[in-house]
């Protein structure tokens, strides 16, 4: 099973990623996720990705979609995966296309989480996450067991530097202006599944598997 997670910065994909990789055995990959995990390690793409990241802009095609097509052909993506924070512009969801076609492959569902941008400000101050294994939780809405620490993987929990409030609104333009019309892309694909993201956690996910089959 292959799918796309659609939404604005905040949503809900990553908490609902990682839900439907479980339930699935499929792996969430989160571009997101790698782009951090190489900011920790100081590595040279991270480097470059963070210039970006930091003003709430998109990482260039040129160097996200290499890295995303190399990470789906490992593989642990053989019999399916769950893509959080890509595509994020039409350039990247052809691409993909492009590559899924020549395995006469496809996206099966796009799953897109609704939720208006006022809720999305209250949520992203709150948001804490887990730079290892890329767990995410809200103070109030989605608090780990034991305060700052990961359940999955007991690292310790961060406020993440792109979750300021400047950098918020930015990341929403930007969410506008790139990535929403891949909500088009996708209907016209006939793969466009939609869910009300102001529910809470558990109410999405149960729509997300009533979707999903
Ligand atoms: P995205 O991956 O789309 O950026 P996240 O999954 O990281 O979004 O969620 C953003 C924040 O909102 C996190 O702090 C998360 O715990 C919280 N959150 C996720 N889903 C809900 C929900 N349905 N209701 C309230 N808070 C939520
Ligand atoms: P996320 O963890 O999905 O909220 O992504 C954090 C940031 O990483 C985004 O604001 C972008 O700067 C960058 N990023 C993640 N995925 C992509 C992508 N598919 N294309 C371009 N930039 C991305």
């Amino acid at each position: 099973m292959k799918i796309v997670m659609l939404g604005a910065p905040g949503a809900g994909k990553g908490t609902q990623a990682l839900n439907i990789a479980k339930q699935y055995g499929i792996p969430h990959i989160s571009t997101g996720d790698i782009f951090r995990a190489n900011i920790k390690n100081q590595t040279e793409l991270g480097m470059k990705a963070k210039e970006y990241m930091d003003k709430g802009a998109l990482v260039p095609d040129e160097i996200t979609i290499g890295m995303l097509l190399d990470r789906i052909a490992e593989s642990d993506c053989k019999n399916g995966f769950v893509l959080d924070g890509f595509p994020r512009t039409i350039p990247q969801a052809e691409s993909l296309k492009a590559a899924l076609q020549l395995q006469d492959a496809k996206i099966d569902y796009a799953v897109d989480i609704e939720v208006p941008d006022e809720v999305i400000t209250t949520r992203m101050s709150g948001r804490r996450a887990c730079v290892k294994c890329g767990g995410t939780y809200h103070i109030v809405y989605n608090p780990p067991k034991k305060e700052g620490i990961c359940d999955n993987c007991g690292s310790e929990l961060v406020q993440r530097a792109d979750d300021k409030p400047e950098t918020v609104i930015e990341r929403l333009k930007t969410y506008h202006e790139m990535t929403q019309p891949l909500i088009d892309f996708y209907a016209k694909e006939g793969v466009l599944h939609t869910v009300d993201g102001t529910k809470a956690p558990a109410e999405v996910l149960k729509d997300i598997l009533g979707v999903l089959g």
